[in-house]
């Protein structure tokens, strides 16, 4: 990887971290990471800090057993154990999401399951998993995915998918680039507005599946798009 498409690479990161919370997936919690492609056993995420305050400077580099190397000796979130296990599970990944997007959270308590309603949410696939955390750490924990073992659970119920919901806590959206991921977290949460609408209105014709194969395709020739107008929004209302 050159210098400068790491320097990009690093520009997006932090746009990002501002769109996903001006777009309301993330407050002052939840996190972003890129794979670093100059080590790919390691990704970049910013240190333990609210994501809308973001800035370069803040980015530290973190190894698949959750271990940043950073010479100022700065540590990144309690829950990176989310994104090096997915990161060493599924090596088509780029980059992940860990937010608590309010609108997913009673998919993953109500049994009623999270699938695509519309075309720009193909990515969903037919339905998207749920991880208990009961089933793999009993039920007395604060939820949070905390150590290597709760990261191997996820990641193995997550699968091939591109998103999981974590029961009660929120979810987990992965992708082949930032602007790729970014998509699929603002429009998870924005399918979960409208199928909890749609399900009170009557019975909901979801995507087939090959309607979800067409539309993955299809949105993901239309990535930039989309990206440039959350990038000025963001810009506009954030100031930096
Ligand atoms: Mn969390």
């Amino acid at each position: 990887m050159t210098l400068n498409a790491h320097a990009t690479v690093m520009d997006d990161l932090v746009v990002a971290n501002h769109i996903l919370v001006n777009e309301g997936v993330l407050d002052g919690f939840g996190h972003i990471s890129v794979r670093d492609e100059r080590h790919p056993d390691r990704f970049l995420i910013a240190r333990s800090m609210a994501p809308g305050l973001v800035t370069a400077a803040d980015i530290v580099s973190c190894d698949l057993d959750g271990n940043v190397h950073d010479e100022q000796g700065r540590k990144t979130y309690v829950e990176r154990f989310i994104h090096s296990e997915i990161y060493r599970s599924r090596p088509d990944v780029k980059a992940v999401i860990h937010s608590h997007s309010p609108a997913i959270i009673s998919f993953g308590v109500t049994g009623a399951r999270l699938r695509p309603i519309c075309h720009m949410s193909g990515f969903l696939g037919s339905q998207v998993p749920v991880f208990e955390i009961r089933d793999a750490a009993g039920d007395n924990t604060d939820l949070l995915i905390r150590n290597q073992a709760l990261g191997k659970a996820l990641a193995k119920d997550l699968g091939d998918n591109a998103v999981a919901l974590l029961r009660g806590h929120g979810n987990v959206v992965v992708g082949f680039s930032i602007q790729q991921v970014v998509f699929r977290a603002i429009y998870t949460e924005n399918n979960a507005k409208l199928q909890s609408d749609a399900m009170r209105q009557g019975n909901v014709n979801f995507l087939s599946d090959g309607e979800v194969e067409a539309t993955s395709r299809m949105n993901d020739e239309h990535l930039d798009r989309p990206w440039e107008v959350w990038k000025r929004r963001a810009q506009l209302f954030s100031g930096v």
